[in-house]
């Protein structure tokens, strides 16, 4: 079983309005691949403990984006009121199949819907320190531009990385439709929350992708 361990906050920053990246010391911490998670573990001063998942947003530390949720239970606690050198718990790494492993080298596709795009940065940043000659395609459906995570990094360009941008919230008002997405053939992941990732999923079912090329994560909601 995969213990608890205690986890240092040691850096925070802003990536929007509304969602922090977290960056931790975690004594020990035995490596993760792209795609995996963390459970966290916040315990209130009378015993009441809440539990929740959050992806890995980098291939190397325990790094995390939250999206604060204004009625939300933890997360406005982690991007709201966590402080540099406060502790927390986590456990990890989790997950064996939503993962990118830098030495297949077939073709990837990311789909990402608002804070789903976290575990496909780990694999976006996993494949730049890796090099190599694999293809990657992001195709990153959120709001409006002002909600993108990491927009800085995701604004310079990278020869093997293409970004299709949907917006829903801006004009043009439109949700991902197949013209989005490539056909069959690439490593596909798709991430985000539950109606988006089926909704993704199943188009790219109708572009005659191949079930199991398509691994799917879902936030909840
Ligand atoms: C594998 C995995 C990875 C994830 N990675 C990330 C990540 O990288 N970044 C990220 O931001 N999130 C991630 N999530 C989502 C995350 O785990 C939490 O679900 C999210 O942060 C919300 O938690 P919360 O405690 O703030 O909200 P909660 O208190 O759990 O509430 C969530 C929503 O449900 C509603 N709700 C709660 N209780 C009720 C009720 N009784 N009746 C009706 N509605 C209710 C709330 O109003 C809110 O809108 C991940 C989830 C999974 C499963």
């Amino acid at each position: 079983m995969i213990r608890w361990r205690r986890a240092r906050l040691t850096a925070a920053r802003e990536e929007t309005p509304t969602a922090r990246t977290l960056v931790f010391e975690v004594a020990d911490w035995p490596g993760h691949l792209a795609g995996q998670h963390v459970d966290v573990r916040l315990t209130a001063p009378d015993g009441y403990t809440a539990q929740r998942s959050y992806s890995l947003a980098a291939p190397e530390g325990v790094e995390l984006t939250v999206e604060g949720l204004p009625d939300g239970e933890v997360s406005p606690y982690l991007v709201d009121e966590l402080t540099v050198g406060d502790e927390i718990e986590l456990r990890g790494p989790v997950g064996g199949w939503f993962v990118w492993r830098p030495a297949v080298t077939t073709p990837v596709l990311l789909v990402a819907g608002g804070s789903g795009i976290v575990p496909l940065m780990a694999m976006i940043r996993a494949r730049r320190l890796m090099g190599g000659e694999t293809p990657f395609h992001l195709v990153y459906s959120l709001g409006e531009p002002a909600r993108r995570y990491y927009a800085a990094e995701l604004d310079t360009p990278e020869p093997w990385l293409t970004i299709t941008w949907v917006h829903t919230r801006v004009a043009p008002h439109r949700r991902i439709t197949k013209d989005d997405l490539p056909g069959p053939g690439p490593d596909v992941f798709v991430c985000g929350p539950t109606g988006f990732v089926e909704a993704a999923a199943d188009l790219l079912l109708d572009l005659g992708h191949d079930p199991g090329q398509v691994r799917t994560e879902r936030f909840g909601g």
